[in-house]
C-alpha cells in the first residue's frame, strides 16, 4: 500500500491529552496514519514518499459543518440586504434557476476553495441536486455529509420545490440507498431539515425516526432569528427548540446550525441530548441574526463546531478566517479577553467538529488508526511571522494563504499550493460563465453602488 512519510515537522496532534510532536514525523498508509511522532524507520518501505515539512506546521484537516454547496456561483448576490429580501427575492429564485451542471460546477468550485483554505471535511446545509454535490465530492476528495434541501410547507417558496413530507422522506430514502459510504466510504448522506418554518411536525417526527433507523445526522438550521421563536410560538405553541423536544427530535445526531435565540433552558435540553451546534460567525453578523452565546454552550460542554455557511452570506468560505472570527466576536460580545481562546477553537475546527460530523472516531485528530486527514501551514509569510506563539498564530494571524498542502484519505488534494484534482484555471472560466447564465435566467438586477460609466 502506498506510503506518505512527513517528516520534521511541528504536528498540532489534537489527541487526548493535546500534545504537539515538535520536530515529528508521519507516516500514512492508504488512507490511515500508521505512525506519528517518532516514527520506527522499520516501518518505512523502500518506496515511501518522504516530504520534508520542517519549518511548518500539521494540523488535523479542518472541518467546516455548515456549507451550501450550490451557493458558491450565488457570491455577491445579496450582501447588504435583511435576511427576508436575502432569502425569498435573491438566493431562492437564483438557486430555483439552477440545473445539474450549475449545481455540479457551484459544488466543485466550493469544493475547490475549501481544499485551498485547509477543509477535509464538511457537512452541506442541502441543496436541490444532492446527485451534482456527490459527483463533485467524489472527485474533488473531500469528505462530506451531504444533505438535500427538504421543505414541505412555507411561504413564499419557488413552486418546484413544494413537496410533500411523503415525498421528501423518499428521496431522501433514495439518495441514502445510493450514495451513503460511497467514493471509499468518503460520502455520507444525512437527512435535511431546513428550518422549522419550512418543514412540519409530521416530517420532523418522522426525519428523527428515519436518521435513527440509517443511524446518520440531521443538518437543521435552528433559532436563526428571533422571529423564527415568535412565529414558531404563535403557530405551534412552543419555541423552536422546545417544539423540538416536544417532538422527540433532539438527539446526539441532530446537527443544529446558528442556535442564535437559545434560552438557558434551551442550551441546558443541547447538553441533555448532546445536540451538536454548528456556529457560523460571519455569516450570523453578516446578515444580521445575532450573537449565539457559544461561550456559554461550551462552558456546559456541548460540542460546538465552526461553519462558514455559503458563500452568498459570508461571503469567504475561508475556515482559517472563521476560526479568527469565533474567538474575536464572542470576546467583543462577553468583553472578556479569555472568551473562546485560540486553544479551544482549534478543537472547534477539529475534534470538536468530528464529533458534530459523527465521525470522531475516524477524524478530527492525528493519532495512529485515524483517516490520513491533515494539512501542512506554511508560516514563513510576513502577516504571520513571528512564530512565539504557534496556536495562537495558527487562530489569529493566518489565513487560507498559509495552507500549503491538504491531504485527505491519505491523498493529497492540494500540495504546495497547486490543486491536484483538477485543472484551476479550467474551473474559475466555468464559474464566470456558469454565474452570469444563472443570474440571468433568475432575473436578479442588482443596482450599482458608484455611477458606473462604460469607457467603450
Ligand atoms: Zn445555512
Amino acid at each position: 500500500m502506498k506510503q506518505i512519510l512527513l517528516k520534521n515537522a511541528y504536528i498540532v496532534s489534537m489527541n487526548g491529552k493535546r500534545e504537539i510532536f515538535n520536530g515529528g514525523s508521519i507516516l500514512i498508509e492508504g488512507n490511515l496514519i500508521k505512525a506519528i511522532g517518532k516514527v520506527d524507520l522499520k516501518l518505512i518501505e523502500n518506496d515511501a514518499e518522504i516530504y520534508d515539512v520542517k519549518g511548518k506546521i500539521i494540523l488535523p484537516g479542518l472541518i467546516n459543518t455548515h456549507v451550501h454547496l450550490s451557493q458558491q456561483l450565488g457570491r455577491g448576490i445579496a450582501d447588504d440586504v435583511d435576511l427576508l429580501t436575502w432569502l425569498r427575492e435573491r438566493v431562492w429564485p437564483y438557486e430555483s434557476s439552477f440545473d445539474y451542471e450549475a449545481s455540479l460546477i457551484s459544488s466543485t468550485a466550493c469544493c475547490a476553495e475549501m481544499i485551498k483554505s485547509g477543509v477535509t471535511t464538511f457537512l452541506e446545509a442541502g441543496g436541490q441536486y444532492v446527485e451534482a454535490m456527490a459527483e463533485a465530492v467524489e472527485k474533488m476528495g473531500l469528505r462530506a455529509g451531504l444533505s438535500k434541501s427538504v421543505m414541505d410547507q412555507g411561504e413564499g417558496l419557488p413552486s418546484t420545490w413544494v413537496k410533500t413530507a411523503d415525498q421528501e422522506l423518499e428521496a431522501q430514502k433514495e439518495l441514502f440507498d445510493k450514495y451513503h459510504n460511497t467514493a471509499d466510504g468518503r460520502i455520507k448522506i444525512w437527512f435535511g431539515l431546513r428550518t422549522i418554518f419550512n418543514n412540519s411536525d409530521d416530517l420532523i417526527v418522522r426525519t428523527k425516526k428515519m436518521a435513527d433507523e440509517l443511524e446518520t445526522g440531521i443538518h437543521m438550521h435552528i433559532a436563526e432569528i428571533a422571529a423564527e421563536n415568535d412565529f414558531i410560538k404563535e403557530t405551534r405553541g412552543n419555541s423552536t427548540v422546545e417544539q423540538l423536544h416536544r417532538l422527540g427530535a433532539l438527539g446526539k445526531n441532530l446537527l443544529a446550525v446558528h442556535t442564535v435565540w437559545l434560552t438557558d433552558r434551551e442550551i441546558d435540553l443541547f447538553r441533555l441530548y448532546d445536540v451538536k451546534v454548528s456556529h457560523n460567525p460571519a455569516a450570523a453578523m453578516k446578515v444580521v441574526l445575532g450573537f449565539a452565546r457559544i461561550p456559554e454552550m461550551l462552558e456546559k460542554g456541548i460540542s460546538v463546531s465552526i461553519g462558514t455557511d455559503g458563500a452568498p452570506s459570508n461571503n469567504r468560505m475561508d475556515m482559517m478566517r472563521e476560526m479568527y472570527l469565533t474567538s474575536l466576536i464572542h470576546k467583543g460580545r462577553t468583553l472578556n479577553p479569555k472568551s473562546v481562546p485560540a486553544e479551544q477553537v482549534l478543537e472547534m475546527a477539529t475534534i470538536h467538529a468530528a464529533k458534530c460530523a459523527l465521525l470522531e472516531n475516524e477524524i478530527g485528530s492525528l493519532e495512529i488508526g485515524k483517516k490520513a486527514d491533515l494539512i501542512i501551514l506554511n508560516p514563513n509569510s510576513l502577516h504571520s511571522l513571528p512564530l512565539h506563539d504557534p496556536i495562537a498564530n495558527i487562530v489569529y494571524t493566518m489565513s487560507s494563504e498559509n495552507v500549503e498542502s491538504t491531504i485527505c484519505d491519505g491523498k493529497w488534494l492540494m500540495k504546495e499550493r497547486n490543486l491536484l484534482v483538477m485543472d484551476e484555471k479550467e474551473l474559475i472560466e466555468k464559474v464566470k460563465e456558469k454565474s452570469a447564465e444563472v443570474k440571468e435566467r433568475a432575473k436578479i438586477n442588482l443596482p450599482n453602488r458608484f455611477p458606473v460609466v462604460d469607457i467603450l
